[in-house]
């Protein structure tokens, strides 16, 4: 477990400008004595009125993707220092929904995780096997054959990323890795930064898939989970503070 857990939203291309700041409201409302990381990656087109929502809030901004490129002929891109101009402290990268719609390879995954950081932006890495891919046993090369690629791209500045396991079956699905399961893949991530540099303890590794008021805290109470990527429930206030609270005890 790293120093304090870290609970993230994921919209995804969910909201709207009067659906945002109804959600926003309730949840600032409801932090009280939350104590634990927490962010929420909106869709760009909100990323100015969010960050206007946040401020004065322990929320951190986050976005949902980034380009490769740094600037230039690009259209439709956008650019890591586009997202810091807005106050961006998080952004996904290799969300399996990108990586299936929009075939991102694990090369052009590594190189957004690289864009981010030279932005100071850090990059929250989805790593994650398909139903098939564990039901053939493939969960662990799977998992390390992501990772490895960006460790390869980023070098010493792997330290400054995130981690977030998601497990592509789990996936709004409602079926969720039981505890055993999510920290079973966690340990093998540990061990992978262990090796890749010595300021691992910085990295926070993230479960996400059907995370639930009803089952963030066996997960979050694993020894390697340290925090959660959360898709559907963090279009609920009352389920998304639930949440956070269990990252708070
Ligand atoms: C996600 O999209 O990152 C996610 C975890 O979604 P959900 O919580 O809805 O499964």
């Amino acid at each position: 477990m790293t120093a304090t857990p870290l609970i993230v939203g994921n919209w995804k291309m969910n909201g709207g400008l009067s659906a945002n700041q109804a959600l926003l409201d309730e949840i600032k409302a409801g932090l009280g004595a939350v104590r634990c990381r927490a962010a929420v990656c909106v869709p760009f087109p909100y990323l100015s009125q969010v960050q206007l929502l946040l401020a004065g809030t322990p929320i951190a901004l986050g976005a949902q993707d980034v380009s490769i490129q740094t600037s230039g002929a690009y259209t439709g891109e956008v650019s890591a220092a586009m997202l810091r101009d807005f106050g961006v402290r998080y952004c996904i990268v290799g969300h399996s929904e990108r990586r299936q719609y929009h075939r991102e390879s694990e090369v052009e995954v590594a190189l957004k995780a690289r864009q981010a950081l030279a932005c100071g932006i850090t990059p929250i890495v989805c790593v994650g096997e398909t139903l098939a891919q564990r039901e053939a046993g493939e969960t662990e090369s799977v998992v390390k054959r992501q990772l490895a690629a960006v460790i390869h791209e980023n070098g010493h500045c792997i330290s400054e990323i995130v981690v977030a396991y998601e497990p592509v079956w789990a996936i709004g699905t409602g079926h969720t890795a039981s505890p055993e399961q999510a920290q079973a893949v966690h340990a093998v991530l540990r061990a992978q930064l262990k090796a890749a540099t010595p300021k691992h303890d910085r990295v926070s590794i993230l479960y996400g898939g059907s995370m639930s008021a009803a089952n963030a805290e066996q997960l979050l109470a694993q020894p390697d989970v340290d925090g959660g990527l959360i898709g559907g429930a963090a279009l609920k206030a009352a389920d998304f503070l639930t949440i956070l609270r269990a990252a708070s005890r």
